[in-house]
């Protein structure tokens, strides 16, 4: 069995030229960076009149660490679609160098499903990461400065809220205190880094809708409050317009192509706990313009990803999805049948049908609370049995969930036939329902309080019997709706691996509360942000990341991605 990488590395890959061509995009627009990667002028929505085509989102039941598959399952569907000569274009995010360096690699899809450079996609791309931190890090230099040259906004350093960032799994970072050296060298202060993922200008340079739109938004970033409480903002440190100079290039988004040659969009990654988790508003909107089918892909299971790409980017962005695919996984539907991780690689029937509630769960949400078709995607690994496969697929059907086997990772486009006919039909017809995108509704109205919409959420996504506010969260709360924050909707930052706040509590959990804990504002983005647990935003490596395997040969040929 060949590496993601080795399989990556024997394809020949078409022109950028070639696949721009394919995708309709005029030459005009077109801004080389090489021959297999590209960026797409934004003004080519603004300029070129277009029907949006139908949008496809991929979410999955929560995850075992290893991921379950959504952008493998991504990229192969966008190909089954493309041997079935759909005009298909897929959006998805860009890989941090945190997780490729770190525990979990690459995220440019796996097997014969993939986007290729990939080496070049998981590593530094065309920059764009590295121009946010730097617009993230320009931001907190300047407020540094205002500081040591007076400090006319009053600014309490004890509620300096906006850090500097790195692309990088760097614990020591974490917690630090800078400005040492003595009165010319800046005013001491408690201080620690996050990783660039994790920033506030990445959610927004994803949420945002034109450069106008990425400054106004950075302006309205909140980075600490005044003695007297009082938020100052990026605006009142005139940071934007630099910050939307060092971005410029970057809101162009990227088009490189899958391992069958079909156009994608791979663009802006935010973390999908503290953030949104989904690519750019930017990508989304480009690959629906060009194409009759966008395909993309939300962060974590269906419970985070779907939710905040439903209720946030699709309520910022007016889109309303065509078709939902669930990924499953046998090996995590047994995850949550009880069976330990070690032993995932064997038979077990009775576990796989112990863990089935936790994606008929998200199927239920995504049919009866967002009132979207859907059909389960079983992507299917090596070690699956076939006794496995048909008991998924036969229980899902017994209950009228629609499914599709999906073997693309082992056989790219050709093995997602089933599914890209499921898709299609769900994106033409809707479902036996009467579901479709026109029937989509939000899991909460915007004129909630946010305790209301994060009961909501609580209620009606994780099933929880309700919230325990602590009282900072309570207090915080209050004090964001007096600020006038309490239209926006809410970004839940909980564990991945449960639909509960407890990562142990796996299946589909019920008799429990969500304990919120902290609640703050990012003002750019767009959205409160409420923590569950603590959530790292800057990770640290273990003691044998996957740095370690990662080399490059005399001809500069790289090996040890995956
Ligand atoms: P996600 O997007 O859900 O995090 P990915 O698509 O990135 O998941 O896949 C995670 C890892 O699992 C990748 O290394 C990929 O190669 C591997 N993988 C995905 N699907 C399969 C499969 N059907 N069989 C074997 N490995 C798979
Ligand atoms: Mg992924």
């Amino acid at each position: 069995m060949l590496s993601d990488i080795e399989i990556a590395q024997a394809t020949t890959p078409e022109h950028i030229s070639a696949i721009a061509k394919k995708a309709g995009v005029p030459e005009s627009y077109l801004e080389m960076y090489g021959t297999n990667k590209a960026k797409v002028d934004y003004n080519l929505l603004a300029d070129v009149e277009h029907a949006p085509g139908k949008l496809i989102l991929v979410t999955a039941i929560n995850p075992t660490p290893a991921g379950e598959g959504k952008t493998t399952t991504t990229v192969g569907l966008a190909d089954a679609l493309a041997l079935q000569d759909k005009n298909v274009v897929v959006a998805l995010r860009e890989p941090s160098l945190g997780p490729v360096f770190g525990i979990k690699g690459g995220a440019a899809g796996g097997g014969y499903a993939q986007v290729i450079p990939m080496e070049d996609i998981n590593l530094h791309f065309t920059g764009d990461f590295h121009a946010i931190g730097a617009a993230n890090n320009l931001l907190a230099a300047l407020l540094d400065a205002h500081i040591h040259n007076g400090n006319e906004l009053g600014i309490d350093v004890r509620k300096i809220t906006w850090k500097r960032v790195v692309d990088m799994n760097d614990r020591q970072l974490r917690n630090i205190v800078d400005g040492l050296g003595g009165k010319a060298h800046g005013v001491p202060r408690e201080d620690g880094f996050d990783i660039t993922v994790a920033s506030e200008v990445m959610a927004i340079f994803c949420l945002a809708t034109s450069i106008t739109d990425l400054k106004e938004r950075l302006g309205r970033i909140v980075v600490g409050y005044t003695y007297d409480d009082k938020p100052v903002t990026a605006h009142d440190l005139h940071a934007e317009g630099a910050m939307t100079a060092l971005l410029k290039d970057a809101l162009k988004p990227n088009l490189v192509q899958t391992l069958e040659g079909t156009p994608a969009f791979v663009h802006g990654g935010p973390f999908a706990n503290i953030a949104h988790g989904c690519n750019s508003i930017m990508a989304t909107r480009m690959a629906m313009a060009l194409g009759d089918y966008c395909v993309t892909e939300a962060g974590f299971g269906a419970d985070l990803g779907a939710e905040k790409f439903l209720d946030i980017k699709c309520r910022l962005a007016g889109l309303k999805p065509d078709a939902v695919v669930v990924v499953a996984t046998v090996r995590a539907l047994k995850n949550h049948g009880g069976v330990a991780k070690a032993d995932l690689n064997e038979e077990n029937l009775e576990a796989l049908e112990a863990g089935l509630p936790n994606l008929l769960q998200h199927v239920e949400n995504i049919t009866k609370v967002y009132n979207l078709p859907c059909v389960v995607a079983i992507n299917a690994f090596p070690t699956d049995t076939k006794a496995e496969l048909d008991l998924v697929e036969a229980k899902c059907r017994e209950l009228g969930v629609n499914v599709a086997l999906s073997e693309v990772w082992a056989k790219g486009g050709k093995g997602g036939q089933a599914l890209a006919d499921e898709v299609v039909r769900l994106c033409e017809e809707g479902d036996a329902e009467g579901r479709s995108a026109e029937t989509f509704e939000f899991s909460y109205d915007d004129d909630l309080t946010l305790a209301q919409k994060i009961e909501a959420i609580a209620k009606r996504i994780y099933h929880a019997d309700g919230v325990t506010f602590e009282p900072a969260a309570k207090k915080e709360l209050a004090q964001l709706e007096a600020l006038g924050f309490g239209n926006m909707p809410v970004c839940m930052a909980k564990t991945q691996y449960s639909f509960s706040d407890d990562q142990t509590k796996l299946g589909a959990p019920r008799d429990f509360t969500v304990t919120v804990r902290q609640a703050k504002v990012s003002a750019g983005a767009g959205f409160v942000v409420a923590l569950t647990g603590s959530i790292m935003t800057m990770p640290g490596l273990g003691k044998s990341p996957a740095a370690f395997k990662i080399d490059v040969d005399e001809t500069g040929k790289i090996s040890g991605l995956f």
